[in-house]
């Protein structure tokens, strides 16, 4: 019954014709069969295990992602990047961090609710080894639906994640839980809104909150990087001489965000911010060579960021 309330309410605003988050299905946009029949991708830093598992990929218009964007001026980024245009790509790349007794996992998809192609975390970590029963802790970086939407158990409501503590933001947690959230958004963020707050509202009490700059465990810290929602934050993990940022949805596209991080991004809730934050956190990882592991990046989105031509480039 949820399900399907959801889906109308989603279905509603679809059709009404708004360039919602998630419709290129429904609108009948190219979207590809899953790119991440991949195998988990494993990598250690320091003495932490980290494992990359795909919840799948979708595409969205350019013109939603870069509203107003001459078409000429897209397709030269994008050429220089070397990465076909046409369509924007992002994957869901989910990220679970095996760290001392601690399994972590930060954010948790889409589930099977937002769009066809997203929703195979579940599967994919049983497939990787990690029973849900197993997790820790759920970390997530902001409550988006394919940020957040994946941790409720799709047959009994409430979290897949039972024995998990799950940690936010409180800017996050009490943005997205107010009873008026609908009304306070954008027009293509609403059918979010309310599925995010009715999500959230199911496994409120069993949210600890967790500000930038304190660790959530040792070696793993929220870092502030709000602007493409309001509480938005990374993770950072340090282990022995090694740094990995969880980015989130900081940097989310690999030729735009890091060659011309100051274009105006559509599904940035506060562009401007987004945009102040995106500038600052590149120049941080260059300088620092932190290494990067991106949610929406072209699978399985673990790379560096280098400067280049007075901007930056992702390098995988
Ligand atoms: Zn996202």
């Amino acid at each position: 019954m949820e399900r399907c309330l959801d889906s109308l309410i989603s279905r509603r605003r679809w059709l009404s014709g708004a360039a919602t988050i998630g419709a290129a299905g429904v609108l009948g946009l190219p979207v590809r069969g899953t790119a991440a029949d991949a195998p988990a991708h494993k990598f250690k830093i320091g003495s932490a295990e980290v494992v990359v598992i795909s919840d799948g990929d979708f595409t969205l218009p350019a013109s939603f992602v870069l509203p107003g964007r001459p078409d000429a001026e897209i397709e030269g980024v994008f050429k220089k990047a070397g990465i076909a245009p046409a369509t924007i790509k992002a994957e869901v790349n989910v990220v679970v961090i095996k760290l001392g007794s601690e399994t972590i996992l930060i954010d948790t998809g889409a589930g099977p609710d937002f769009m066809p192609t997203l929703g195979r975390l579940a599967d994919r970590l049983e497939a990787a080894g990690v029973k849900p029963e197993e997790v820790t802790k759920v970390v997530f970086t902001h409550a988006h639906a394919d940020h957040l939407w994946g941790v409720i158990d799709p047959l009994g409501g409430g979290s897949l994640f039972e024995k998990a503590q799950h940690v936010m933001t409180a800017v996050e947690r009490d943005y997205w839980l107010q009873a008026d959230v609908e009304s306070r958004v954008a027009e293509p963020f609403k059918a979010m809104a309310a599925g995010t707050h009715r999500r959230l509202k199911s496994i409120a009490d069993r949210i600890q909150t967790a500000v930038a700059g304190t660790e959530i465990v040792p070696g793993l810290a929220y870092v502030d990087t709000a602007g493409h929602t309001p509480g938005h934050v990374s993770v950072l993990l340090k282990s022995g001489s090694e740094q990995l940022l969880i980015g989130g949805d900081a940097l989310v596209n690999a030729a735009v965000s890091f060659a011309e991080p100051a274009w105006r991004w559509g599904s940035d809730m506060d562009p401007d911010r987004a945009i102040a934050t995106r500038i600052r956190l590149l120049d941080r990882l260059a300088t620092e060579k932190i290494a990067l592991t991106g949610y929406h990046l072209p699978w399985p989105g673990v790379g560096r960021v280098e400067r280049k031509d007075g901007a930056y480039r992702f390098v995988q």
